[in-house]
């Protein structure tokens, strides 16, 4: 058996090279922002639990956040319920799509936090009082995971409000079973302003590393979360955060994340590390193509599976 390379000194770099011929997958085109980004994007990061942050080139283009804000909008959800949010969502993977217009069974409750009925319901919990509240509640929460002053892109938001017609239909579902409080409309404008703030690979890194850390920021060193908390977050994202792939992803992976449409994928391994990958052409279940492969070769180099080596 070889011995398991050091994240400290981890060539990123050939990592990226060696995963950039890679021309499977497609773009996603559910808004025009995402339909022009660009397909040969490939960055990767890691934030170490020093504080280090290690990234390839390209690691400073910016990309819409997606889905990958979802673990943060739930740990922001559990921290201002109190923990509410657990009797309010599900934890179970749906083994559908992140956007399958369904709820859960009986209880009419959102499946899961990473689908999308999940994070509308997550975005309308946070603390806020109104959708202005809320949104200034999770900018700065989700800064906070990421050791930096995080901006919107505001074009994004409006696309994400306008044109999700999928998430406006499950917030009203959740109206109509009385599982959301706040209004459809709020409902869908918190959440897509969410999904459109913007992150590079470092950034994304460090928010993965916080959750990985126990939710202690490890590069501001600002305890962001409770460690309950995270260990929440992190549990979820290990069983949901890849979708109807999350089981292929656990198995072939064995790292919890999140994957999403802007070809970002945030990685949390507990105690080792946390990492960041963008590159947008996705596969069938909306993950990024080479996104997943970076994630595998980066599990089997650095002795990342959280179930052993092969
Ligand atoms: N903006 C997207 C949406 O809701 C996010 C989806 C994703 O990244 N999977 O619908």
């Amino acid at each position: 058996m070889t011995r398991p390379a050091d994240a400290r000194t981890y060539d990123l770099d050939d990592l990226r090279d060696r995963v950039r011929g890679e021309s499977g997958g497609a773009v996603d085109d559910s808004i025009p922002q995402l339909a022009e980004a660009d397909p040969d994007l490939c960055g990767v990061a890691l934030a170490l639990p020093d504080g280090t942050v290690r990234a390839s080139e390209q690691a400073d283009v910016p990309v819409s956040v997606q889905s990958a804000v979802k673990p943060f909008l739930f740990a922001l959800a559990l921290v201002d319920t109190r923990g509410e949010a657990l009797d309010l969502i599900g934890i179970e993977p749906t083994g559908e799509a992140f956007d399958a217009i369904k709820l859960e069974t009986g209880t009419g409750r959102p499946p899961n936090p990473m689908v999308n009925a999940g994070a509308l319901l997550t975005a309308a919990l946070v603390d806020g009082g109104d959708v202005d509240g809320r949104n200034e509640r999770i900018l700065r929460g989700l800064s906070a995971f990421a050791a930096q002053d995080l901006v919107v892109d505001e074009d994004v938001a409006r696309s994400e409000h306008l044109l999700g017609d999928r998430n406006h239909a499950l917030a009203h579902l959740m109206r109509a079973e009385g599982t959301l409080s706040v209004s459809a409309d709020d409902a869908v404008a918190v959440y897509a302003r969410a999904c459109a703030v913007l992150v590079d690979v470092r950034a994304l890194a460090v928010m993965g590393a916080t959750l990985a850390c126990g939710g202690v920021n490890p590069v501001s060193g600002e305890r962001v979360l409770p460690a309950h908390v995270a260990r929440d977050v992190v549990s979820v994202m290990a069983t949901c955060g890849v979708y109807d792939g999350s089981g292929r992803w656990m198995r072939s992976v064995g790292v919890p994340a999140k994957s999403s449409v802007s070809g970002a994928i945030v990685l949390a391994a507990p105690g080792a590390l946390g990492g960041a990958v963008v590159s947008p052409p996705l596969d069938d279940q909306g993950t990024s193509v080479r996104g997943r492969i970076a994630c595998e070769v980066l599990s089997a180099e650095l002795d990342l599976h959280v179930f052993g080596r092969r």
